[in-house]
């Protein structure tokens, strides 16, 4: 549902969702020097960008994207739409000079992007508003890494992110839904490290009476092959978008996971390692290494989230469950703005931004209520 659109004003250029078609907010496109620094009207500083390079993926993960909805009918985004390396580049360099310090490439299945390392080297090239290089950094399925690990780092990749639900091989091959095997997975996690990319994340989303009985058999074995190399992390099964029947009984809270990991191993907590990080850190008291735990269910952390996604065809979306999203592509392909201009309408979109889902999920409040949210394979994890 829309308010009434004022006048045309050539100073000003409508943004519109194309994809969720809901009513986006017209920006200024005044020009506006980069200053290093954008907060949110609720304080929140912009330090973070995830870009999903594609809506593809070849595995079939019932919590993101189930296979009776994404089967052989589904209407992926056709080439045309996809934002081509340079736009991406440009559009993370505006980013970069207005705050952000972190570029995390994902997806779908990122590694399903042609030639990503092209898109690697483009964006190691950049710099922050202080000057330095960018954390750069990808999130996986693993199932192209072995391939792949070496001429990302080369090209400037930091480091990986690697999701793995379970080290049983008929659990994960149910999750995957493609009967992909667990060993490929942990022989791409080899090849990351092998090419320097460690230390490697491993993320496992915890779905309760599906895959919670490999919480300790998935600690063990980090702990024992890799210790600190490997850092592995538990994701509280979110309810992103409309289509994975998401239900809070399937949830299992991190402070079940960690009781459980805490009895065979004990534990002490390490907290955060950065402001607006998301998961929180405990260390093995053995020297065993550490895991982490992101409870965006039990324990929303919005205040200090410092997250922007862009999503595969260039919307920029402010929070991982919004409904609608800030056309991006049209500036960079339907008029002449420049960086500055397109500066200046991130500022603004940034200036609004009220976001606050868990928050208010975890009140019992609604959040845009009758609005679809949208996909995670769409704007990426
Ligand atoms: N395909 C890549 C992968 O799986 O790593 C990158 C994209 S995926 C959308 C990014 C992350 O989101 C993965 O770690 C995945 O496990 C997580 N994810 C997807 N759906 C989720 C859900 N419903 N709840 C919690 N995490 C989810
Ligand atoms: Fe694909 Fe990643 Fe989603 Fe699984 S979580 S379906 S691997 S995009
Ligand atoms: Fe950020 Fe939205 Fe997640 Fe809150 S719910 S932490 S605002 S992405």
């Amino acid at each position: 549902m829309g308010e009434a659109l004022p006048p045309a004003n050539p100073a000003v250029i409508p943004i519109a969702d194309l994809r969720a078609r809901t009513h986006v907010p017209r920006v200024s496109a005044t020009p506006r020097p980069a200053t290093g620094v954008l907060t949110d009207a609720l304080g929140r500083p912009l330090r973070d960008l995830r870009i999903s390079v594609t809506d593809r993926c070849n595995f079939r993960c019932s919590y993101c994207m189930p296979k009776e909805v994404f089967d052989r009918d589904y209407a992926f985004l056709p080439q045309a739409s996809l934002l081509s390396f340079e736009e991406i580049t440009r559009v993370a360099r505006v980013f970069a000079g207005h705050g952000v310090k972190k570029l995390r490439l994902t997806g779908g299945e990122p590694l399903l992007r042609r030639h990503l390392e092209v898109l690697v080297g483009m964006l190691a090239d950049l710099r922050g508003a202080d000057g330095e290089p960018l954390d750069l950094t990808l999130t996986t399925n693993g199932s192209l890494l072995k391939k792949k690990a070496r001429a990302l780092a080369d090209a400037g990749l930091k480091r990986v992110t690697v999701s793995l639900d379970a080290l049983d091989d008929a659990i994960f091959q149910a999750m995957n839904d493609v009967g992909f095997p667990v060993g490929d997975v942990l022989a791409g996690i080899e090849a990351a490290l092998d090419a320097g990319l460690g230390p490697v994340k491993v993320n496992m989303v915890v779905k309760r009476g599906t895959n919670d009985g490999e919480i300790v058999p998935m600690a063990r074995w980090f702990r024992e092959h890799y210790g600190g190399a490997v850092v592995l992390r538990f994701i509280e099964y979110m309810d992103v978008g409309e289509t994975n029947g998401w239900r809070m009984d399937h949830v299992l809270p991190s402070r079940e996971v960690i009781e459980r990991i805490a009895n065979v191993w004990p534990l002490e907590p390490i907290g955060h390692s950065a402001p607006g990080e998301t998961a929180e850190r405990w260390r093995y008291l053995d020297g065993g290494g550490e895991v982490g735990v992101i409870s965006s269910v039990t324990q929303a952390f919005c205040r200090d989230c410092n997250r922007a996604r862009l999503s595969t065809e260039g919307q920029l979306y402010l929070c991982l469950f919004a409904t609608h999203g800030h056309d991006l592509r049209h500036l960079l392909r339907d008029t002449d703005a420049s960086d500055a201009q397109i500066g200046g309408a991130l500022a603004d979109i940034w200036a609004q931004r009220r976001d606050r889902y868990s928050e208010l999920r975890a009140a019992g409040q609604a959040y845009a209520p009758g609005g679809r949210k949208v996909e995670m394979h769409y704007i990426g994890g």
